[in-house]
């Protein structure tokens, strides 16, 4: 039985040595053949060469570089499509998903699971606004979403090949992997585990693209909040109603309505709705857009086995 290792690499090039190192011990403790896809995601450092310096030593390695960053997400994406083994382990490039859980997963799919996810049970070395956020953002998610994603877990996890050909049937360009295999189904089961600190460099995932990716797993997997959207129309026309009863009763009380405050309060408050009704509708409509277009996903560059003798050729 083969099995296949999936790992997205963005600027990634001090971990990746060490990063080969313990994932070959890892392997080689499970006496079967396995094969490390190492896919670029169109760094700017030295990623490639790394890569290439890697699948020198070691014919296991493949390496795989996309024609540019296309995100975490796709260039998993591009990885498990490439991947061949029966069983399939994806993991990050920084090692905050220790590589030497391989042997319990394995155990774990040796019962019949097909899924066998890690769920971090303590983040260490992260800073304490990517905690909370991560935290709420899980449990937001799964208030919002129908089908149940698991807490806390992240890319890191076994799959079986009929659990990843489920995945890879599934056409959409949003692809938010882990809701995904929570989507397919089959039997799933999760291990708890120490996210470790990164290895090296920084993380890939600044705040800006956090809340890109969060509404992205929002959009893919609910459409409540258009349905809240709906529910808050519903609850200001109430309060129009309740306040048309004030101004009633006030003209005929006073002869008159106080208030310039007033009149501003209430159409920012109104236009405020209206204006976040629209974004609403305007994230699942750009979404429908991405979506209708149905460009390719990514474009693979080079891959290490085209190339001869790729470190001696620029020297
Ligand atoms: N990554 C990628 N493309 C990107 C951003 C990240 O391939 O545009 C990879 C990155 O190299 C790492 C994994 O995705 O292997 C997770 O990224 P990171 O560790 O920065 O995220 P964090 O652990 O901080 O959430
Ligand atoms: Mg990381």
């Amino acid at each position: 039985m083969l099995l296949s290792v999936v790992i997205p690499c963005m600027n990634e090039e001090e971990s990746i040595p060490l990063l080969v190192k313990r994932l070959i011990a890892a392997t080689e403790q499970w006496n079967a053949e396995s094969e490390i896809i190492l896919v670029d995601d169109g760094s700017n450092d030295e990623t490639w060469r790394a890569i290439c310096a890697q699948s020198e030593f070691h014919p296991r390695i493949r390496g795989l570089k996309l024609s540019g960053n296309r995100g975490h997400q796709i260039a998993l994406t591009a990885g498990l499509n490439a991947a061949q083994g029966q069983r399939i382990f994806m993991l990050d490039a920084d090692l905050q998903d220790p590589p030497e859980l391989l042997s319990d997963m394995m155990a774990m799919m040796d019962q019949g699971y097909d899924v066998v996810y890690g769920r971090r049970s303590e983040r260490k070395g992260e800073s304490w606004i990517k905690k909370v956020t991560a935290h709420g953002f899980y449990r937001i998610l799964n208030r919002l979403s129908d089908v149940p994603i698991p807490n806390d877990t992240g890319d890191f996890r076994l799959v079986s090949r009929r659990a990843l050909d489920a995945v890879l049937s599934m056409p959409e360009r949003a692809r938010f992997v882990r809701g995904m295999f929570a989507w397919v189904g089959f039997r799933q089961i999760g291990i708890e585990y120490i996210r470790d600190p990164r290895i090296a460099g920084e993380t890939k995932y600044p705040m800006s693209k956090m809340i890109r990716f969060a509404l992205d797993a929002l959009a893919s997997f609910s459409i409540k909040p258009l349905q809240i959207a709906t529910r808050m129309a519903f609850l200001t026309l109430i309060i129009a109603a309740l306040m048309a009863v004030y101004v009633f009763w006030s003209l005929i009380l006073y002869n008159a309505v106080a208030g310039w405050a007033s009149t501003v309060l209430v159409i920012s408050f109104f236009s405020g709705i209206q204006l976040l009704t629209l974004g609403i509708m305007g994230e699942y409509l750009g979404r429908l857009y991405i979506e209708a277009k149905n460009r390719p996903l990514y474009f693979v560059d080079q891959e290490t086995s085209e190339i001869s003798d790729p470190i001696v050729e620029e020297k």
